[in-house]
């Protein structure tokens, strides 16, 4: 008989953190021989300066497995309470097509994506996007949209600003309808204050009799329901040389004249209605369109077609994705990361119900809407709103408080809109017993309620004549093609299959953090207790929220050595932004509103100085020595001839080189001496966690990157959430939310739409902490800067590294977390460039690292913690037959224009040619590695052309003839 297992080895059975790391106990020693260290403490000592390391370990709960913390988490989640929302104000109930649920949302191929910088592998989400972008330009009528926006608030806020470059009046003042979202105003108060635009909010129309400006924005149809004959204000507008901005709701659009058809200049707003839940605030992707001559200034990303080395359509990336890094200071939007998986299930929501489907879904809610209104009436309630789509607002003779008790009574929420006003928003998940439910709350006492059989041959809608559209939309045959559920599957598979994501293979992304999302994971977050939240739903109904955010805000200031944490920025950059806000804030509050100097490095993420721009402060460019470090003496000069400007530095740490500065205290104190703040960008904390903590070695304020180190998914380019956190003075300073109730006492305003952000994705970092613990963490850590070594120990006989040059015995001194690889060098030897590497690696089954950043001409390898050690010698043995490749070219054997570099990706239609007049074979080309032939991941194209796409820039679908 087997002797029993000791209780500890059943234990250990059910440990995460052993999951989550990928080199098993026996790859370690190998590794580390490889390194040349004699252990994994010997290598952090080397590496990680002793003068930053924290004192004490984090104090976190001690982990557990992947069953006892979902069973905690559903705990947590059962005391936010799912009421039926008849809420609106932007946020609407929708049933989330199964299809879409199972095979987007909880598909590791889809959720597990990169941002699409390397095209020919990210074909399958960009046919997506074009179809998010196509969809939005049909329903809004205007020329041009881009994918994606973080929420309508702040794509509010990006409207104005791109209005006001675009526009030629001068004026400083922007007219905001008083009848737009309140959440929409208050983040577009917060984000005008710094770049001085005077906000003016109340009755558009007599704010623009007697006041200049530089735009308008109004809400179609309004907060409260109404629909505006807008036409005659866009006009007005248009003579004062000023924009006009809508906002508008694209389910109403497929009703509705669309703003593009009455002029409008700008048309932005949410998409969560078509087929994402609401969860209490995001995610959700927020859209922006706009007309065709503005399209060069837009933010966010915008996904073009494009042809490929052999002529065909192609999809990528256009303009301004690279903007930030190119304009850096002069950017004009910070949006980074944006809800890319969100776009894609709501584009995939109108592609599988087409433009019939949608307009069925609207007409059902308007009519439904027009019934309630009529039965309201009947019982002689007065309705405020003669025109809507889909929410009224409802006179309650001050019996406001009483009417929502009895909503809430039979667990339902109406919106407050005064003490005598209620508003009521219909959706597409209302029924006919919800509209009997809002009759029985309403009616006067003693009325006779209606009912809806009595009502429905009387009511259509509520929709004016004069605005009811006539054109068509969706027209594409896309939207056609897959209403069927066996269709709709099929084409989301082929799609999948054409995107390289980590589902396939590693992705070793310098400074993006691609490790493991593990599925425990990720399954709370479409808990009904989670997604299906309104996010104005009364505190009480959200508690659940509220625990997940004291415990991860708690667990997060572990992590950082910081005091304050809000989790509301929905992105890095958004953090940023909200961080530099606390820091002006803080110098305002102290008389020092001079201080507007922001002091970057030159080797900073573009987000950096574009957020500086945003939050009104002036960027000085600090030297960098060829390590990538701040060059001290020149800090020092900059911030003695900015002396009584000085705001801040945004340093990031480690380094974007990779590189733990041993110098970064002494750094602060400078900065610290002349009166300025610290802001140490976070992207690069999964070096960090559990080693030492930014709060403690002098930083003031951060951003995390919950979308990087703490294993939220990328989306193919979102869902991010960018918790800004900061030291004790300036927790005054953190974001508040008034529409939400939140308000800071001279605080800052809100950044976001929604109090907590990207609330339904915050249980994925939960459930990381809580299963990895504070030794599993700092473990995750170590193991980073380990696998990171061992790729550079590896690839250092083949490659330039851009070693730290540091101490110790390791070879070149040893990388933290990620490594340059130099490609500069073989570009002379060789003419073949770190793009065409990058390029040669899909052939290999691989997606490229990150390209130029932070050096022009470089890769930056970053393998995380997650990848086996397995996985990291299949991406070196790859790296290292390139190597091989490229000097099969440095002499002479293959041109330096025709070689399997510069011809990567190699498409199978490019390899089954008839002729075939490249100086290596077929099979040199698709297999130069053994192990492919087990398994290949084909480039659906050849390599894409980027600037074809952006003299002939087209961001819709491209006619049917050359669609597969
Ligand atoms: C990713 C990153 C950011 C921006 O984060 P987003 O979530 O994409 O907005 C900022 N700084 C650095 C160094 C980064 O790597």
């Amino acid at each position: 008989m087997p002797t029993a297992l000791p209780l500890a080895a059943l234990e250990t059975d059910r440990e995460f953190a052993p999951r989550h790391i990928g080199p098993g106990a026996a790859d370690e020693p190998l590794m580390l021989a490889a390194i040349g260290a004699a252990s994994r403490e010997a290598l952090m000592r080397t590496i990680v300066p002793e003068s930053i390391r924290r004192p004490a370990p984090m104090d976190l709960p001690a982990p557990v497995g992947e069953a006892q913390a979902l069973a905690e988490l559903r705990a947590i989640a059962a005391k936010n309470q799912v009421f039926k929302s008849f809420i609106g104000q932007g946020y609407h109930g929708t049933l989330v097509p199964g299809v879409v649920l199972r095979n987007i949302l909880e598909n590791p191929a889809w959720y597990t994506a990169y941002t699409p910088y390397q095209a020919e592998i990210s074909q399958g989400r960009m046919e997506a996007l074009v179809n998010f972008q196509t969809m939005v330009c049909d329903l809004t009528g205007m020329a041009i949209a881009n994918a994606s926006m973080l929420d309508e608030a702040t794509a509010a806020a990006e409207a104005m600003t791109l209005a006001k470059r675009s526009v030629r009046s001068k004026s400083d003042t922007i007219i905001v309808a008083g009848d737009c979202h309140p959440q929409t105003i208050e983040v577009i108060r917060t984000r005008a204050e710094p770049l001085g635009i005077q906000v003016l909010v109340g009755m558009a129309p007599q704010l623009m009799a007697e006041h200049d400006y530089f735009a308008v924005i109004a809400q179609y149809p309004s907060t409260t329901g109404l629909i505006h004959d807008l036409k005659p204000f866009v006009e007005q507008a248009h003579a004062k040389q000023a924009a006009f901005i809508v906002a508008a709701d694209l389910l109403a659009l497929t009703l509705l004249v669309p703003p593009g058809e009455f002029g409008a200049d700008i048309v932005l707003g949410n998409t969560q209605r078509f087929g994402v839940p609401m969860g209490a605030g995001g995610p959700h992707a927020a859209y922006l369109a706009c007309r065709d001559e503005y399209k060069r200034s837009m933010p966010g990303r915008l996904v073009g077609v494009s042809i490929d080395a052999h002529g065909a359509p192609a999809y990528r990336l256009a303009l301004q994705t690279r903007e930030q890094h190119i304009r850096r200071e002069k950017a004009t939007s910070n949006i980074c990361t944006a809800q890319v998986l969100l776009a894609v299930m709501a584009s995939m929501y109108a592609v599988y119900h087409g433009p019939e489907g949608l307009t069925r879904i609207a007409r059902r809610v308007a009519r439904y809407t027009a019934i309630l209104s009529a039965g309201l009436q009947q019982m002689g309630v007065k309705v405020l709103t003669p025109h809507a789509f889909d929410t009224i607002a409802v006179e309650t003779a001050e019996r406001t408080d009483a009417v929502l008790a009895a909503a809430r009574a039979e667990r339902a929420n109406l919106r407050r809109l005064s003490d005598r006003i209620v508003g009521i928003a219909l959706d597409e998940t209302t029924t006919r017993a919800d509209l009997a439910a809002l009759w029985r709350w309403l009616a006067p006492a003693g009325a006779t309620l209606p009912t809806v059989e009595a009502l429905a041959n009387d009511c259509d809608s509520l929709i004016p004549a004069a605005l009811q559209r006539q054109s068509a939309f969706l027209t594409h045959p896309v939207f056609h093609r897959h209403h069927s559920e066996t269709a709709m599957l099929r084409y989301l598979r082929s799609l999948a299959d054409k995107d390289l994501a980590l589902d396939r293979s590693m992705i070793p992304l310098g400074s993006c953090t691609m490790k493991l999302n593990a599925t425990s994971e990720m399954i709370p977050i479409t808990w009904p207790e989670f997604a299906e939240p309104h996010p104005f739903a009364p505190a009480d109904q959200l508690q659940g929220y509220a625990e997940l955010n004291a415990q991860l805000c708690g667990w997060l200031s572990q992590a950082t050595g910081y005091a304050g944490i809000s989790l509301q920025p929905n992105a890095g950059s958004q953090g940023e932004y909200a961080g530099l806000l606390a820091i002006r804030g803080w110098h305002a509050s102290r008389g020092d509103a001079q201080r507007t100097v922001c002091l970057i490095p030159e080797s900073a993420h573009g987000t950096n100085p574009a957020s500086a721009q945003m939050a009104g402060m002036s960027v000085v460019v600090v030297k960098c020595d060829p390590n990538g470090s701040v060059d001290l003496d020149d800090l020092q000069a900059k911030c003695e001839a900015n002396a009584d400007k000085l705001a801040c530095i945004m340093i990031t740490y480690p380094s974007t080189y990779g590189v733990f500065e041993p110098r970064v205290k002494e750094l602060c104190a400078m900065v610290h001496r002349f009166g300025g703040r610290v802001y140490v960008d976070g992207a690069n904390m999964n070096a960090l966690v559990g080693l030492a903590a930014p709060g403690e070695f002098g930083g003031d304020v951060s951003h995390l990157n919950l979308h990087k180190t703490f294993c939220i998914p990328h989306g193919g380019g979102g869902p991010g959430v960018g918790p800004v956190c900061v030291v004790e003075d300036l927790v005054p300073f953190l974001p508040g939310h008034a529409t939400a109730g939140q308000t800071r006492e001279g605080g800052v305003g809100a950044v976001s739409a929604a109090a907590l952000g990207n609330a339904a994705v915050l249980p994925i970092s939960w459930m990381y902490i809580r299963m990895m613990g504070a030794q599993g963490l700092k473990d995750a850590t170590e193991v980073a800067i380990l696998n990171a070594n061992y790729v550079a120990a590896r690839l250092a006989p083949h490659y330039d590294i851009h070693f730290s040059g540091g101490h110790g015995g390791i070879a070149g001194g040893g990388v933290a977390h990620e490594c340059i690889l130099d490609l500069r060098p073989l570009k002379d030897s060789s003419g073949v460039s770190a793009e065409d590497v990058a390029k040669r690696l899909i052939d290999y089954g691989f997606h490229a690292p990150t390209l130029s950043f932070p050096v022009a001409g470089t890769l930056m390898v970053e393998p995380t913690e997650s990848e086996s050690k397995a996985e990291l010698d299949r991406f070196c043995d790859a790296m290292i037959a390139i190597r091989d490749e490229i000097r099969q070219v440095e002499a002479g054997a293959w041109p330096r224009e025709d070689n399997p570099l510069k011809n990567a990706p190699h498409t199978a239609a490019s390899l089954l040619a008839a002729d075939w007049t490249h100086p290596y074979t077929r099979e040199q080309a698709a297999y130069p590695v053994a192990s492919l032939r087990a398994g290949k991941y084909w480039s659906p194209v050849g390599r894409v052309d980027n600037v074809w796409g952006d003299r002939n820039l087209s961001c819709s679908c491209p006619p049917m003839s050359d669609y597969a």
